[in-house]
């Protein structure tokens, strides 16, 4: 249960659903972790103990704002989790619409990861997670921007880990399939198709609780998992090879 003792994480989009039960499940492990949202009513629920950083991911001065709260300490992981979801069809999609998905869930995970390298590099290494989505590998219909952002993230995961392995720096992913978050719960409930999809075509016959994408990221985050870079881990019930 000490998995993470003496360990720093910040993760982002801490304050609800997957990232709130991530960084419950890391400092319940050991970790001391900085929590950071635009939510401020979200973070406060946390459990105590948990350091807290209000802000908005595509906020630029975000690293400096976490170099402070750092204040020194070593960095060993990172978790970007912060993202909007939702969409259409391609052909009722935007290109602004578009932009806005990149501006929220891929540019946040490209300038917060080179930070955290810059921090790990100092240390001997750390390990970066990515959540990326089901969506990003399989295709997506009803989803142009949502799925071809988290699929940037998707590559993203791949491309860091070439460049920062050399310095142990391990960067991996997670692709959630259909997990029960404010995001989705009321999707859930009031879209049958859905239920159809996401139920009965996976494997599993369920959906996901965030307390099991948690463990994933924990998993990955760890040094069980010393040897895995570059990897995407499927959280989906089997979804995808359903
Ligand atoms: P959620 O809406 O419950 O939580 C997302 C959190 O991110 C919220 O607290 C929100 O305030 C925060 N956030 C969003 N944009 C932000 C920004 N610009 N700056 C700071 N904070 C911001 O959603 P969730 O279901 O827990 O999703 C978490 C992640 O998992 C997202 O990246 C999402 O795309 C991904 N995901 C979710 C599912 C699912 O079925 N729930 C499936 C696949 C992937």
């Amino acid at each position: 249960t000490h998995r993470f003792s003496g360990r720093l994480a910040i993760v982002t989009g801490a304050a609800s659903g997957i990232g709130f039960a991530i960084t419950e499940r890391l400092a319940a492990q050991g970790a001391t972790v900085i929590a950071v949202d635009r939510d401020a009513d979200g973070l406060a629920r946390l459990p105590e103990g948990i350091e807290t950083v209000i802000a908005d991911v595509t906020d630029p001065a975000l690293p400096d704002t976490l170099s402070k709260a750092l204040a020194g300490r070593p960095l060993a992981i990172l978790v970007n989790n912060a993202g909007v979801g939702g969409g259409g069809r391609a052909d009722e999609t935007s290109a602004e619409d578009v932009r806005r998905y990149f501006e929220i869930n891929v540019l946040p995970v490209f300038m917060l990861s080179k930070f955290a390298v810059g921090e790990m590099r100092r240390t001997g290494g750390g390990a970066i997670v990515n959540i990326a989505s089901i969506y990003a590998i399989v295709g997506a219909t009803g989803s142009a921007g949502y799925s071809t952002s988290k699929a940037a993230v998707d590559g993203m995961t791949r491309q860091m880990a070439t460049d920062f392995g050399p310095e142990n720096i391990r960067v991996n992913a997670v692709a959630p399939g259909l997990i029960e978050t404010p995001l989705t719960a009321e999707r859930i409930r009031t879209e049958t198709w859905r239920k159809h999809v996401f139920i009965e075509q996976a494997p599993l016959r369920r959906v996901g609780m965030p307390g099991e994408v948690a463990d994933a990221v924990a998993f990955l985050a760890s040094d069980e998992a010393a040897f895995i870079t570059g990897a995407t881990l499927r959280v989906d019930g089997g979804w995808a090879v359903g």
